[in-house]
């Protein structure tokens, strides 16, 4: 695999190449390690041959390393020179490489075109990374598992369980879709260029939702209120949510949750069950 994975002098010919000048607003940091790259695919733990949706592809650090590893990629990448250019840099490294680019806001993506990808791999844009995880767990069931890269904060947030202090919105809306695990950490000198923060990896494993009689866009209303005064008590927070704060009482009585309690203590199946008490 190594002949075709892109070193640091690879990543500042490519870019120069292309003209390529990095920007902060799509978390353009691009891999230049291969032993990083090689970590990255084998954490990713893939079934042979698996096909991998990666968001993000840049100048195709980790696209090479899942294509030289034997896995068909999708690429969904934003920005189109970047995208543009992604096959001409594979074509003469991995001929037979199997790669589609799909050159799109993955937080627009609805579908992808060819057999769909089973596992998410992904070095994801910093500042979009949660949105961009619920959104492809959400309109892509194939999804069955991921690694993603995030920011070394971002992963103890998706991995939080209840009672934590980074424990929020992104834990819980995360385990509604999968259990998120830690699954090692990456320094920031890999990176070109070098980001003012340290990265984490998260394994995601597709679990089944929480059985609840109401929707998740009900469930996820009331995670949000929850956490949007996260200091006050589920009474208080939950007042606008449910129209008053005896209400919000009543509704917490009855799912059986204590309402002097705070949104950090209940897990998702405290939600959903929540949820379905909302008065009408
Ligand atoms: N995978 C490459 C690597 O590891 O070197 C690049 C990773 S870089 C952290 C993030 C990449 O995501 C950039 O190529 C950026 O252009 C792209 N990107 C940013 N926002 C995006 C979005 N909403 N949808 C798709 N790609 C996006």
């Amino acid at each position: 695999m190594s002949d075709a994975l892109l070193g640091p002098a690879d990543v500042r010919t490519l870019a120069d190449r292309l003209g390529v000048r990095p920007t902060k607003t799509l978390g353009q940091n691009f891999l230049h390690d291969p032993n990083t790259i090689r970590r990255i695919v084998r954490t990713a733990q893939l079934d042979e041959g698996e096909g991998v949706l990666e968001v993000g592809p840049g100048l195709g650090s980790l696209t090479l390393g899942l294509l030289a590893a034997g896995h068909p990629v999708t690429a969904v990448e934003i920005d189109p020179v970047l995208a543009d250019a992604l096959p001409a840099t594979v074509a003469p490294r991995l001929p037979r490489a199997e790669l589609t680019v799909v050159t799109r806001d993955a937080l627009r993506l609805t579908e992808l075109p060819g057999p769909p990808p089973t596992a998410l791999v992904a070095n994801l844009p910093y500042n979009v990374a949660v949105p961009v995880v619920l959104h492809l767990l959400t309109v892509l069931p194939t999804l069955r598992r991921g690694l993603v890269m995030v920011q070394a904060e971002v992963a103890d947030r998706l991995v939080a369980g209840p009672g934590g202090r980074v424990y929020g919105v992104p834990s819980v809306k995360t385990a509604w879709f999968a259990t998120a695990t830690r699954a090692g950490a990456v320094p920031r000198a890999v990176f070109w260029p070098v980001p003012n923060v340290d990265s984490g990896l998260v394994r995601l494993a597709r679990r089944d939702p929480p059985p609840t009689a109401v929707s998740r866009a009900d469930v996820f209303a009331v995670v949000d209120a929850a956490f949007a005064q996260r200091r006050k008590t589920l009474r208080a927070a939950l007042a606008g949510w449910a129209g008053s704060a005896p209400q919000a009482e009543a509704a917490l009585r009855a799912a059986g949750i204590d309402p002097s309690a705070r949104g950090e203590t209940l897990g998702v199946v405290d939600f959903a069950r929540l949820a379905e008490h909302r008065p009408s």
